[in-house]
């Protein structure tokens, strides 16, 4: 078999994590596989990377900070290739230029475009194992790039896809996908399987075990995925289609996403074009506006509302700045968005209903609703954010 495995920041986070992650693939390979292997930066490597770039400037060039992050998956993937080398298994490690990564110029959020898939296929001819810095490539002009946070996963993920490996597996600090972060609810049930689309709303819903766009591409690229713990041998959760998936309960998980920001415009005037010319503008600026919602308009007058990311919300003001809308903004940055996601709900009524009694029975208001034909959002105040997730784990029974 062809396998791609992903080591996350945790799994290679020490010399001795690196160590047992060598024997882990050692494993694998005496077992007649054919590997590649993709690794984040040792953890915390990243952030402390962006809090030393926040010495020296609060605006630093996206450029430079792709150069200065891309350094943190450099070292463990070279780490790594040493420590397999000296154990007798010949191993290349490559940063996300030489493996061959091409994005767009979107510093420190590009998109791949494509893998040149050669230099890895040349060494996996000579038997030779890659271990692959992930999170990072090269702009068709020749600049390093950076994928978002959370992005080696994208880097595995695509690079299982252009190999068309057999399987690619996700190695973490959790056995598997729980039914909701089981830091939040440690009476988190791990799941056996769940489908890409459920996978997908959880992810983009705050579940950060796996980045959003990695699972978005597997679903695309038909790349079959598992999320295992590199601290054991248990079974981890298969990230397969719909149509593949044994058991479909009405309810998977609960996700929450501590990262959102609302904003509220006041006195925006109810007429046609006022809505696309807001969007447009936050569209264009780069903007993540997830949740929308306008309420009836009175007196030629109507109040806007959506959520942002927190790190958005700047460039939100200024944008809206830039089109006179900023006399009547209103933000909270204190709110966190709790979602109930299951493809179940799609032939179930009053799955919501569940939701807003849960957290009525909780005493929690809800600020906004948004729902899809497999999740129910909810915005409420953060103070509330991990009493609604277990309130929720519970009343969809997700314990048992
Ligand atoms: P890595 O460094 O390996 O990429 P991450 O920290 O990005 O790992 O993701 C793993 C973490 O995701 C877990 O430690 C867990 O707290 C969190 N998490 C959030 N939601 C879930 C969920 N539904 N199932 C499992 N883990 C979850
Ligand atoms: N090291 C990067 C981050 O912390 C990428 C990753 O870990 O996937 O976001
Ligand atoms: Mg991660």
């Amino acid at each position: 078999m062809l396998i791609v495995q992903k080591y996350g920041g945790t799994s290679v986070g020490s010399v001795e994590r690196i160590k047992e992650v060598a024997k882990r693939i050692a494993k694998s390979k005496k077992e007649g596989n054919d590997i590649v292997v993709v690794v984040s930066a040792m953890s915390g490597e990243t952030n402390k990377l962006v809090e030393l770039a926040s010495k020296f400037s609060q605006t630093p060039k996206r450029r430079e900070m792709d150069l200065l992050l891309s350094s943190g998956e450099r070292v463990t993937s070279a780490l790594l290739a040493i420590a397999l080398t000296d154990m007798g298994f010949e191993t290349v490690a490559m940063t996300g230029r030489q493996a061959g990564i091409v994005t767009n110029g979107m510093h420190t959020k590009a998109r791949i475009e494509y893998i040149d898939k050669k230099p890895i296929e040349k060494e996996l001819k000579k038997g030779n194992m890659v271990v692959v810095a992930g999170f990072q490539g090269i702009t068709e002009v020749g600049e390093v790039s950076t994928l978002g946070r959370g992005g080696s996963d994208l880097s595995a993920v695509a690079i299982a896809g252009s190999l068309n490996a057999d399987l690619c597996e996700i190695y973490t600090d959790v056995d598997g996908i729980y039914t909701t972060d089981p830091r939040i609810e440690p009476k988190a049930k791990k799941l056996k399987e769940i489908s890409y689309d459920e996978m997908l709303e959880l992810a983009s819903l705050g579940a950060k075990v796996l980045q959003t766009r990695s699972v978005e591409l597997a679903k695309k690229l038909n790349v079959k995925l598992v999320t295992r713990s590199s601290f054991n041998d248990n079974e981890g959760t298969y990230i397969l289609r719909e149509e593949d998936i044994m058991e479909k309960p009405l309810v998977s998980g609960i996700a929450i996403d501590k990262n959102q920001a609302r904003v509220t415009l006041r006195g925006v005037s109810d007429k046609p074009g006022i809505a696309a010319e807001i969007f447009r503008k936050l569209a264009e600026d780069g903007v993540n506006v997830d949740m929308i919602i306008q309420n009836v308009g009175l007196e030629g007058e109507t109040n806007l509302g959506f959520t942002v990311p927190k790190d958005e919300l700047d460039t939100t003001k200024q944008s809206m700045e830039d089109i006179n809308a900023s006399q009547s903004l209103e933000f909270d940055q204190e709110v966190v968005k709790v979602s109930v996601v299951g493809v179940g709900m799609k032939s179930h009524s009053g799955v919501a209903c569940t939701a807003f009694d849960t957290l009525a029975d909780e005493g929690i208001n809800i600020e906004m609703i948004s729902t899809s034909e497999i999740k129910v959002s909810m915005v409420i105040s953060e103070k509330y954010g991990e009493l609604a997730v277990r309130a929720l784990h519970d009343a969809y029974k997700l314990d048992n």
